[in-house]
């Protein structure tokens, strides 16, 4: 597992950077800390350290030792405190790191479509909310029964990719508010944030990002095409009342193409238009328009949604950028529903902080998924062991239960073992009498 090793390295020189409030260091160092709230969310298991920290008063090891190269395990209150000041962008080298070795070992074709080209999705989401914790960075919002939410979103992006359900997040951008401004933060700003401070590292993978109607406007594909990539956003009538006047009563382009989808005949109907304006006014940008209706043997319509590009949208490829388009729905689907509900308690970490702990703590769990998604694309144990546990719960499940109970001392042998559901004999022992 060189790729998993290499990239938890990696991670141990950025978490030993993190700033150190201490004077003159301390009992754990800082890449022990940092990396003791990384193994929770790669873990999935809040329960990790804990179990860890009895491993090592019995045996004097623990899988945080021997599978995250750990010396010592700090107190949870610890941890919190330490790294409360540590701002997420500390994890940027890790980030690029998990990019670089999908395409250092070919991890990257499993994401290009439309001639070689990467789709990013851009996506804002909550991921925490609570009426009693907050701190000076949270955003507000008044309930009807009087009540104060105290909550934080992020504007993702996200690699994907039609026809496969894996996804790797990138570094996120935090909505919140920022130094002198006197309004709420918001999506829209932080997307232009986000391609200001990461667009040049991806440009090179001639990227078209994906996101939905609020990013449709001309400040956000103006920004896209400044950074060099392509937009592709649902674009709904309410918003874009010009746009769609001006295609009123045009003749439309139009394909239809039926195809079975496991058992079920499909029939997609494609109708597109090129370049209308986007807004109002003479400086307004000129998009294509493309319409995707999805119908059923019936004649029933399954799906109906409309985008807006800066692609050349022709005969030939207009099947292809729907799907694109489409593939935007795993940010829900398969990213944020997996960190929120799949064990990643993305909503309620390990606590909370007073400067930076709920971002930095979001940023480690996209991070962790990050690095799964690549150990899934090029670790074949690791993917090996996925499938003999089939559901993604599952293999966590069975990764939380056996390392609670057992030192492994490196991670083929941790998945060799759910691979054969049973530890090699030296690793046995440590439970026998
Ligand atoms: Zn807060």
């Amino acid at each position: 597992m060189l790729i998993l090793d290499r990239l938890l390295t990696g991670l141990h020189d950025a978490c030993a950077a993190f700033p150190d409030k201490r004077k003159g260091g301390g009992d754990y160092s800082m890449a022990d800390i940092g990396l003791s709230a990384f193994s929770l969310f790669f873990m999935q298991s809040e329960s990790f350290l804990s179990y860890q920290r009895s491993l090592e008063d019995e045996r004097k090891t623990s899988n945080c030792r021997t599978l995250f190269g750990m010396a010592k395990i700090p107190t949870d209150n610890h941890i919190r405190a330490m790294l409360d000041p540590v701002h997420p962008s500390h994890l940027q080298s890790s980030f690029d790191q998990v990019f670089a070795t999908l395409r250092a070992h070919g991890g990257m074709k499993e994401f290009e479509r439309l001639g070689g080209r990467a789709l990013i999705a851009l996506d804002g989401t909550e991921y925490f909310c609570s009426q009693k914790l907050g701190c000076p960075n949270c955003r507000t919002r008044k309930r009807a029964n009087g009540k104060t939410d105290f909550h934080h979103s992020m504007l993702a992006a996200t690699l994907v990719a039609p026809g496969h359900n894996m996804v790797v997040p990138l570094m996120p951008e935090f909505i919140a508010k920022q130094d002198g401004a006197e309004k709420q933060d918001c999506e829209r700003n932080a997307a232009r944030r986000w391609l200001a401070a990461h667009a040049e590292r991806v440009e090179d993978l001639r990227p078209v990002y994906l996101g939905d109607d609020l990013f449709a406007c001309q400040p956000i594909c103006e920004a896209v095409l400044a950074s060099g990539g392509d937009f592709l956003f649902t674009a709904k009538p309410d918003s874009h009342k010009t746009l769609y006047d001006f295609m009123n009563g045009a003749a439309l382009e139009e394909r239809s193409v039926t195809r079975k989808d496991g058992g079920k005949t499909l029939t997609c109907r494609y109708r597109w238009f090129s370049r209308a304006p986007l807004r109002d006014g003479k400086d307004a940008l000129a998009v294509d328009w493309i319409g995707v209706t999805i119908s059923d043997a019936k004649g029933k319509a399954t799906y109906d949604g409309a985008f807006v590009t800066s692609l050349d949208v022709t005969p030939e490829n207009v099947a292809d950028i729907a799907a694109c388009a489409r593939a935007r729905w795993k940010i829900e689907n398969e990213s944020f529903n997996v960190l929120k509900n799949n064990g990643y308690h993305l909503e309620h970490n390990f606590g909370h902080g007073k400067q930076n702990l709920a971002m930095l703590f979001a940023a480690m769990n996209l991070l962790a998924f990050a690095m799964h998604t690549v150990c899934d694309c090029l670790e074949d144990l690791w993917r090996d062991a996925r499938t003999a546990k089939r559901a993604r719960k599952r293999f966590f499940e069975h990764v939380r239960t056996i390392t609670a109970y057992l030192v492994f001392p490196d991670w083929r042998t941790l998945m060799t073992t759910l691979i054969n559901s049973k530890p090699p004999p030296e690793i046995a022992k440590q439970i026998q009498g």
